[in-house]
């Protein structure tokens, strides 16, 4: 008997928002989940491994990959290219895993529309107060580029309404938790679990009485 179909979980938040740190608490605690890597055409910061925190592509490989019907969404954020590769994720999912798609918010929307039964997960800051302080103290940007992070979070705040979750970063201990709650119980709707139904039925009886 086939497995259960895999579930596509969009994650989704401003920069600076914490995202790293709880998809890594999130992995420590369900290492059976899988991550997407997607590729960009941004510079690698410093200690980011190419194939492992993204594929880091040219322009025309990029292109290439879009050309090739090679991505499942892609967009441009602060000037470059952002995109999921698709076969990988296509796979995952018929093997019924759980794969999480960190993106932001044009990508996820496209998926939206694209896979209906994916599962939305927005992370919001406390506040632009303290988006702006994780910014600075992160050190990873430089002043115009973290001022141009924080004009597309707040274009990014106003979709947030689009999800179907929002969980907010005070403590990332306690999100990554609330994150890891919902997957779970999505992870037990019916529509998800049609095949262990199946199994159960068909798995006999002891014929002890
Ligand atoms: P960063 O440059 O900080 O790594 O990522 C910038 C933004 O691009 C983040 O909001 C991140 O979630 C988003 N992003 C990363 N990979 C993808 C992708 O494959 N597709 C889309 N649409 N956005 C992505």
């Amino acid at each position: 008997m086939s497995n259960n179909k895999g579930i596509l979980i969009i994650f989704s938040g401003p920069s600076g928002v914490g995202k790293d740190s709880i998809i890594k608490k999130i992995f420590k605690k369900c290492p059976n989940l899988e991550l997407s890597v997607s590729c960009t055409t941004r510079q690698p910061r410093k200690g980011e491994i190419n194939g492992k925190d993204y594929y880091f592509l040219s322009k025309e490989k990029f292109q290439n990959m879009i050309d090739n019907d090679e991505m499942l969404e892609y967009a441009i954020y602060c000037d470059n290219f952002y995109g999921t590769p698709k076969t990988k994720i296509e796979n995952d999912i018929n093997n019924g895993k759980v794969v999480i798609l960190e993106i932001e918010v044009n990508g996820a929307e496209k998926i939206m529309k694209k896979c209906l039964g994916a599962v939305s997960i927005f992370v919001l800051p406390p506040s632009m107060e303290e988006l702006e302080n994780r910014l600075i103290v992160r050190g990873t940007d430089e002043k115009n580029i973290i001022l141009k992070r924080i004009k597309e979070a707040e274009k990014e705040i106003q979709k947030a309404h689009i999800y179907d979750y929002v969980v907010v970063n005070n403590n990332i201990d306690k999100c990554s938790d609330d994150i890891i709650k919902i997957i779970d119980s999505e992870s037990r709707r019916v529509l998800q679990n049609r095949n262990t139904i199946e199994r159960v039925l068909l798995s006999g009886r002891n014929n002890k009485l």
